[in-house]
């Protein structure tokens, strides 16, 4: 077989040309490199180990735990003549068994596991394969900062350890700053490169609306389907019992509409998806269960019934629409309330203070008042040059001023109490507070100490939060919320950039402000 990438990018698969970072990807790992791929859903992940996989002479892994995806995407390898198979436990003792002597004489070139089969312990058949790449899908699930923890995920260093010298690849769509130094750790990755390809997804708008009532939110997501006559699109919920309400609601009023939620049987999910993938259904009205691994591309319109938790689901959610980059709709509502229904479904431990921070995160971007966009990217690391002009701050900008000067009195606290500090301390500090904690620390003998006395300690929280939301803070969640300086930060700290901000708005205001 022909063993040049491009040529079997052409002879396989069938296409012209790599996507950006495919070809680099590719290039690392046959040099035996350790890579983190960071790309949106649809981005052609699979490609950066499909095609090693098939220049290398031994078998490459691929660890996945969406089992229903990992049949299709084998099958649609053996169409085009590839040796992949998979195993999870969907599958029978017997078929398993005549899958691992495939592999075992060499027959397979790419394997799909689910994690429980990687880490179970009768598996030494695994250890005597010519294992030349392991690619681990949807790596956020390793990491406890990520918004899909599995606990099978935690075990894949062993399996790293045992495998030092072969190429680790750990691919996935979403993952801030923290869950990605997480999950390099967990997953022992070496001196591993990060690739990021662009999450900017320009033909998507964004919109916000809220503290909308119930009736009149459905009043308006009437009228906006109305307008949409024959397009497809999703309504998420975060209840059951709100997704047959709205599907109802919408239902009365003759339009093509199906729910759907974890509590229905496969068989009736499975008819409502195909339903829609097909057009025979236009809307449906879902809990989040609904759209992993759906690949539909003439989804037109996207709306958020209530607040998401956190901005990496919200963002994976409204990335549903507009696969064909063609223009599409997005519009989410919140209300407070929202925050009742998670409080409800809170667990505890560890991880629910980093869920409330992410929350919060959420609430934030709701409530900004910069380009929305520009937060969202940034949320990923990624910096926009400038405002997008398809968010509805954009479309209808609030008065700004000339911010530098007080973002460098917030940076420059930062950076002299050396990153170590979270919001409250820092206001603290900026405000010259008498709080035994800022004097037990040592920061009352600060440069920065009382430089923004001027200003209330609501206002520095709204001003901070801009800062964050502009890109030129990142909150640590995986080290108690603490402050650091983005690259961009610095350059605003060093004068070499201007930035702008908006006045905080009073609570009042902010109610009567909304249509
Ligand atoms: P992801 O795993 O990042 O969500 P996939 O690997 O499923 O994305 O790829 C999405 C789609 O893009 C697939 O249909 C795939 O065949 C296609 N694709 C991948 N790479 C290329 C390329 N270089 N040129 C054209 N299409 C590509
Ligand atoms: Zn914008």
């Amino acid at each position: 077989m022909e063993i040049n990438p491009h040529t079997l990018l052409k002879n396989v698969f069938g296409y012209d040309e790599f996507r950006p970072l495919q070809q680099e990807i590719i290039e690392r790992t046959l040099a035996g490199k350790d890579s983190f791929v960071l790309m949106p859903t649809g981005g052609g992940k699979s490609m950066c180990f499909q095609i090693p996989a098939l220049c290398f002479d031994g078998i490459t892994i691929v660890v996945s735990p969406l089992i229903s995806l990992m049949k299709d995407q084998v099958q649609a390898l053996q169409a085009n003549g590839i040796k992949a198979d998979f195993f999870n436990s969907s599958i029978s003792p017997q078929a398993e068994n005549e899958v691992i002597a495939r592999a075992t004489k060499g027959e397979i070139k790419l394997l799909y596991l689910s994690p429980e089969k990687l880490i179970s312990v009768s598996n030494t058949w695994l250890r005597n394969l010519n294992i030349k790449l392991v690619a681990i899908d949807e790596a956020h699930c390793v990491s406890m900062w990520g918004h899909d923890f599995r606990p099978e995920y935690t075990k894949l260093k062993a399996f790293r350890n045992s495998l030092s010298q072969v190429p680790f690849m750990a691919l996935t769509a979403t993952a801030d700053k923290s869950a990605r130094i997480d999950i390099e750790e967990q997953l022992g990755l070496n001196d591993s490169k990060l690739f990021i390809s662009s999450f900017n997804r320009e033909n998507l708008s964004i919109e916000v609306r809220g503290q909308v009532p119930k009736k009149k939110k459905l009043e308006e997501i009437g009228r906006f389907v109305e307008k949409k006559k024959n397009e497809s699109g999703i309504i998420y919920c975060l209840s059951r019992k709100n997704t047959e309400e709205v599907a109802d609601y919408l239902k009365s009023y003759g339009h093509s509409v199906a729910y759907y939620h974890a509590g229905m049987n496969p068989e009736e999910r499975e008819r409502v998806q195909t339903a829609f993938i097909y057009d025979d259904t236009k809307i449906i009205v879902a809990t989040i269960a609904f759209g992993m691994g759906i690949d539909k591309s003439n989804v037109r319109w996207v709306i958020h019934f209530n607040l998401p938790k956190n901005l990496e689901g919200y963002y994976q959610e409204i990335g549903r629409a507009g696969r064909d980059g063609l223009p599409a709709e997005t519009r989410l509502y919140y209300n407070m309330s929202d925050f009742v229904m998670y409080s409800q479904f809170a667990e505890d431990g560890a991880n629910s203070t980093m869920q409330k921070e992410k929350l919060n995160r959420m609430l934030q971007f709701a409530e900004a008042k910069s380009c929305r966009r520009r937060i969202l990217l940034s949320y990923f690391g990624e910096h926009l040059p400038k405002d997008c002009g398809n968010c509805d701050v954009c479309d209808n900008p609030p008065k700004d001023f000339e911010g530098t000067v007080l973002a460098q009195k917030a940076l420059s606290g930062i950076a002299r109490m050396k990153e170590k500090e979270g919001i409250a301390m820092l206001i603290n500090v900026l405000r010259g507070s008498n709080n035994a904690e800022v004097h037990a620390s040592g920061y009352s003998q600060l440069k920065t100490y009382g430089a923004g006395k001027d200003i209330s300690y609501i206002d520095w929280r709204d001003y901070i939060i801009q800062l964050a939301n502009q890109g030129l803070i990142e909150i640590m969640y995986s080290e108690g919320s603490a402050l650091k300086i983005s690259p961009v930060g610095w350059k605003v700290l060093k004068g070499e950039l201007f930035i702008k901000l908006t006045s905080p708005i009073l609570a009042e205001e902010k109610v009567s402000r909304r249509p």
